[in-house]
């Protein structure tokens, strides 16, 4: 086991960034305490941004990305963890400026890595992988904001991604009206599956947005997209009801006034998966192999090979993607 495959990117001339499956040596990772041999991990957002050369990721090439990684212990400096003991590591560093898990073995820090929670198993916990947790972490915040069941109708932009699919399915789950706001409104067959009672086109997520406010239509909303469709959905809140902000496939920025929050008391929620302490990552694990579990996660998942992420990483920053990418290691 001294050598093992991964995925390496690399910079080239002018700037242009290759991605390559190579043979690499263990030797090579970076100290730390616990050697896991990686079985499967997922491809994220951040993960095709790292792929690309996005130094708001990865600052430092060669690199492997690879947000999310789930496998077996095979060496331990730790009393927590020995070899043998199936794990999960999302977030941190890891496939940021640390190998991630698009090769078949990382070490890392033992405080970014929790046990295998034993309603999952290590295939599911990476079709869940960080889109999961993020989905699950944006449901409780408008939980303890006071969303409930009877409230109406909840948005989930970007639905047909990893986040909006996997949040769709649990609010679904946990008895919510759900709308979903999608480009890919010729899959909106696939989108109703997930449990989604009413369809969007996203192109109207932009409409109305010279206007300070917009009809009350949402008892809350997950946003997976950012940019100016963020501020239309608050503008289009309940009074006083909530949207979590989770990221920004359509823009980092966007125009805002005071109104939809001083004459409506709407809130804007931030939901961050990868710095959360160990411990809520943990209790959130828990809680999605237990009274939150999903079933049916094959139908929203497609299983590729290393050899088959640069294809998949190109479909994912067109837009392309529907549902989850696992990758499978062994
Ligand atoms: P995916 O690529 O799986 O899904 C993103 C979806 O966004 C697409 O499927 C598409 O959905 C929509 N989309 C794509 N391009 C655009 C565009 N130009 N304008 C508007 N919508 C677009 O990504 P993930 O689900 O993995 O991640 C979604 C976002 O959440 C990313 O920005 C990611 O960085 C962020 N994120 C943040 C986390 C956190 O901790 N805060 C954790 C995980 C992810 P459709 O075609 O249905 O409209």
């Amino acid at each position: 086991m001294d050598s093992f495959k991964a995925l390496w990117v690399t910079e080239g001339a002018h700037g242009a960034f290759q991605q390559d499956v190579i043979q690499r040596s263990i030797a090579d990772l970076p100290s730390g305490d616990i050697l896991i041999k990686v079985s499967y991990s997922s491809l994220n957002y951040k993960d095709a941004l790292s792929a690309i050369g996005n130094r708001g990721v990865t600052r430092r090439y060669p690199h492997t990305p690879g947000i999310d990684a789930a496998g077996v212990v095979v060496e331990s400096r730790v009393a927590d963890f020995k070899p043998g003991d199936e794990v999960v590591v999302t977030g941190y560093d890891l496939g940021m400026d640390t190998p991630g898990g698009f090769g078949q073995y990382i070490r890392v820090p033992a405080g970014w890595v929790i046990k295998r929670p034993g309603g999952l198993s290590l295939r599911e916990t990476m079709i869940l992988g960080t889109a999961g947790l993020t989905a699950g972490l944006c449901v409780e915040k408008l939980e303890k904001s006071g969303l409930t069941a009877s409230a109406g109708s909840v948005l989930v932009t970007g639905a047909s991604g990893g986040v909006g699919t996997l949040a769709i399915k649990l609010l679904t789950r946990l008895g919510y009206s759900v709308a979903a706001a999608s480009a890919k409104i010729d899959h909106a067959e696939f989108l109703n599956r997930l449990g989604a009672r009413q369809i969007l086109d996203r192109a109207t997520m932009m409409d109305g947005i010279e206007k300070p406010l917009l009809k009350e239509q949402w008892a809350g909303a997950i946003d997976t997209v950012g940019g100016d469709i963020l501020f239309n959905v608050v503008k289009s809140l309940h009074y006083g009801a909530s949207v979590v902000c989770c990221g920004l496939t359509a823009g980092s920025s966007f125009k805002a006034t005071v109104f939809p929050f001083i004459l409506r008391g709407v809130n804007l929620l931030g939901v961050d998966s990868v710095e959360l302490p160990l411990h809520i990552k943990a209790a959130m694990w828990e809680r999605l192999a237990t009274q939150w579990k999903l079933d049916d996660l094959d139908d929203i998942t497609r299983e590729v090979h290393l050899d088959d992420l640069p294809n998949a990483i190109n479909q994912m920053l067109a837009g392309k993607m529907i549902g989850r990418i696992l990758v499978r290691l062994d």
